[in-house]
């Protein structure tokens, strides 16, 4: 008989497990985590009681300690002590991967530091599996978390985004909040332009999973016309080449009544639809629009 172990009879090593868990659907953990999460003497968790229902429904009973964004510091000491002594913790977030947009990765690098085994355990992420059925390409992609709150930072942070990348084969991913959604898509609009090819994929893994692909006004007309936006998404946008920037810049140039004409016509939009949309993409009110369109007439 070969020296290597059945892997559910192999005893634990010591050492750090970061265990990614399920982003909705609860059938998404690997037999690896479950067997990870059953063996370790205790599992760190951003929400002990947001884990708890999952230890519940796959029956592990097991010691559960907080590990959050406001207590990461003191915890992660301690959490090192005790690896130290040939601890075995498992550490997960509320959902997916833990380290990626979550807590995690500060506990990790100070194992690493004090010479402790780090295992990840992977399995499901948001950020992944939106990419993948996006339908965007995939052989490039950067992740960069969640927009900036604050519109300012956004928009100057999606500017700085759309003059450096520079190929359509390189996906963008973003996190965001369902109340930010719409704030976020119209300023997406003003960096990259309304034609641009953006994908927001919803409640992945869940009952009301949904995919919408196609431009970046496209996507703000269905969201729109719906009374409210709910549930977890990610956004995702093609990657731009510096061609397109100059087109959007040129856009920019453009008198008003010539991008109103222009949408009326390529869009089929009411004029006051297309006046609604350029005052939008020139982050200016509606009556400011409509003053400077006059203004141009005279
Ligand atoms: N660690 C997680 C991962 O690996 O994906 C991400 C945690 S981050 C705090 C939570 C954000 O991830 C949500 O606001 C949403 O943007 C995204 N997300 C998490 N679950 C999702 C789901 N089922 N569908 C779509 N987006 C999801």
């Amino acid at each position: 008989m070969s020296n290597s172990q059945h892997p559910e009879e192999k005893p634990l090593a010591p050492g750090l497990y970061l265990v990614a868990t399920p982003i909705g659907n609860l059938e998404d953990i690997p037999l690896r985590a479950l067997r990870v999460l059953r063996s370790v003497d205790r599992i760190a968790c951003e929400d002990t009681r947001q884990t708890q229902k999952l230890l519940n429904h796959y029956g592990i009973e097991k010691p559960t300690v907080s590990y959050h964004l406001h207590n990461e510091a003191a915890r992660t000491e301690e959490l090192i002590a005790a690896l130290q002594q040939g601890g075995r913790i498992a550490i997960v977030s509320d959902a997916g991967m833990p380290g990626i947009a979550d807590p995690g990765a500060l506990v990790a690098q100070a194992a690493i530091a004090a010479g402790v085994p780090v295992f990840p355990i992977p399995g499901a992420n948001a950020a992944l599996s939106a990419l993948v059925a996006s339908g965007l390409p995939t052989e490039q992609f950067s992740f960069h978390g969640f927009l900036p709150a604050r519109q300012g930072q956004r928009r100057s942070y999606l500017e700085a985004l759309a003059q450096t990348t520079t190929n359509h084969a390189h996906t963008l991913i973003f996190y965001e909040a369902p109340h930010r959604i719409a704030e976020a898509l119209a300023d997406v609009e003003l960096a990259f332009g309304p034609a641009h090819r953006v994908v927001l994929a919803r409640e992945l893994t869940k009952l009301h999973e949904e995919f919408l692909r196609g431009t970046v006004a496209e996507v703000r007309a269905v969201l729109e016309a719906r009374d409210n936006i709910r549930g977890e998404m990610v956004l995702l946008l093609e990657g731009r080449t510096p061609e397109d920037n100059t087109a959007t810049a040129a856009a920019h140039t453009q008198s008003i009544a010539t991008q109103v004409a222009v949408l009326m016509q390529q869009e089929n939009l009411s004029k006051k639809d297309a006046l609604k949309r350029v005052a939008r993409e020139r982050g200016i009110g509606k009556s400011e629009a409509y003053r400077e369109l006059q203004r141009e007439k005279r």
